[in-house]
């Protein structure tokens, strides 16, 4: 056997008993974490989390089964033509916190520090007839007066 091989296993071999030894003695971690009672979002600080049970819940907008618009016209790839959501909200999820980047990116953040809630509503192309759905907030999404037709 190669001397310097032999002392350098050696050596290795030490370094992985004391490191053994350390962590038996480390004892085992137990993570807390705080659950928002609105939102259910977790948290690691007890702080954090009564922090966000402070903020307010926002109202419901609609319900299910109302006939809603989105705030943009919406685009058909089939035809290449744009056109009016006439949608109906289907399911209402929340409270939960609007995610940060939608928010700050596309809503000049006004759904910051409040609980929100997200409809998922669904529609019919008008042009290739497809199904679509998707999940908006609120203030995305205006009400369709019933005998409208547009
Ligand atoms: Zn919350
Ligand atoms: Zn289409």
């Amino acid at each position: 056997m190669q001397p310097a091989f032999c002392c350098a296993y050696l050596k290795k071999d030490e370094w992985v008993q004391k490191m053994k030894t350390i962590i038996s003695h480390v004892p085992a971690k137990t993570t807390t974490s705080y659950q928002c009672a609105k939102c259910k979002t977790k948290y690691r600080s007890k702080a954090r989390a009564l922090q966000c049970e402070l903020l307010i819940t926002e109202e419901k907008a609609f319900k299910v089964g109302d006939r809603v618009r989105w705030c943009e016209e919406l685009h058909c790839s089939a035809v290449n033509k744009n056109y009016w959501m006439d949608g109906k909200v289907q399911k209402i999820l929340g409270p939960a916190l609007p995610d940060f980047e939608y928010n700050a990116k596309w809503l000049g953040g006004k759904l910051f520090d409040k609980h929100i809630f997200m409809y998922e509503v669904s529609w019919k192309c008008p042009h290739c007839k497809l199904s679509c759905s998707g999940r908006y907030y609120s203030l995305e999404l205006g009400k369709i007066k019933s005998g409208s037709r547009k």
